[in-house]
């Protein structure tokens, strides 16, 4: 397979008091082995469960209502909640925002590190100290030894991190899914975290899908974007062109409201409005009462998406440049 992970036309829903609401509308996206790709958005985009739904980990009330998540061709939306759980912690793994949510507070690193290496790889009591000593070793962790002892709560902030990271890849996994790792983080240990994830990338050759909403850690991290707005991908394409030339709106809102490293000047402008709720319906392109250059066309039809230059960009201005070079790939 080319691409480890293809998501097709992927819709998520949400069972609420009043009916269902759709969180993610329809995504398409690929990745490939080796390769980070970065789903970027603001909070409520639905990037988050996007990645929940990739291990099958969607809240209760959630549920994939229509696409396809094939992993090595099977897809996983088929799948029974024991075969899901099989896959995770072994083929797909995932690291999250805030550590202390995903360790156990009542058991010991050791003991949290040579579970998953006794259960999925079948090691031995004995075999699974020494490989989860040398994984604590390898994500930067000294005298592991004594950490291996020691409770969550014991830790700082950035050494849970590196443990979760370790635990994640205790089995290897072909894909690493990782929500915000670094939110939490102060700046520092944000670097030497996101240092840390692009050099065990290499030595693995995992591929890591990387939700954030930090275009920094974008730069940092990605060889691929996708710029998620209102449960839609807007945009996707490799990181140099999505940050040298980004083609939606929003897009380009997203960059101008970041620091310019390279212009050495902070430009700050924030794209104002908000991000409709999922609840509100919104007539032809989502992103219109935010984007300054709607027409009456983009209010009452929804854009396709356009592929021009190696990216995908769904906005109605790139259809004007469909003269034999931007593509229509999908209708509606
Ligand atoms: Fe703006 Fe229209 Fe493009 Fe939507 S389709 S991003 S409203 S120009
Ligand atoms: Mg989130």
């Amino acid at each position: 397979f080319e691409h480890i992970l293809e998501v097709k036309d992927l819709g998520i829903q949400f069972k609420t008091a009043e009916g269902f609401l759709s969180a993610v509308h329809g995504i398409s996206f690929n990745v490939k082995r080796g390769e980070t790709v970065c789903i970027v958005g603001e909070s409520g985009c639905g990037k988050s469960v996007s990645a929940l739904s990739l291990i099958g980990l969607l809240p209760n009330n959630g549920e994939v209502y229509k696409g396809a998540i094939k992993f090595q061709g099977k897809d996983l939306t088929k799948l029974t909640s024991d075969e899901i759980r099989k896959l995770r912690g072994n083929d797909i793994s995932m690291i999250f925002q805030e550590p202390m949510t995903a360790l156990n507070p009542v058991f010991t690193i050791g003991y949290q590190l040579r579970e998953p290496l006794k259960i999925h790889q079948g090691l031995n009591k004995a075999r699974a100290n020494q490989v989860a000593i040398d994984l604590l070793r390898q994500v930067g962790i000294s005298v592991p030894e004594q950490r291996m002892k020691q409770y969550p709560h014991e830790l700082s902030g950035g050494m849970r991190q590196r443990v979760m990271i370790a635990i994640a890849l205790a089995c290897n996994p072909k894909i690493l899914i990782a929500d915000e790792p670094t939110t939490a983080l102060d700046v520092t240990i944000q670097a030497q975290i996101l240092e840390l994830l692009n050099d065990l990338k290499q030595r693995f050759e995992t591929s890591v899908v990387m939700i954030t909403h930090d275009m920094g850690v974008v730069a940092e991290v990605a060889d691929r974007v996708i710029v998620m707005y209102s449960g839609e991908i807007v945009e996707q394409g490799d990181v140099e062109t999505i940050f040298n030339h980004p083609e939606h709106p929003y897009t380009q809102g997203l960059l101008a409201s970041v620091p310019n490293v390279d212009l050495e000047q902070d430009i700050l402008e924030a794209i104002p409005g908000t991000m409709p709720n999922l609840e509100e319906q919104i007539s032809g392109c989502r992103f219109h009462p935010r984007c300054p250059f709607a027409t009456d066309k983009c209010r009452e039809t929804k854009p396709d998406i356009f592929s021009i230059d190696q990216h995908d960009v769904r906005c109605w201005l790139k259809e004007a440049e469909a003269d034999g070079q931007a593509s229509r790939i999908i209708s509606n």
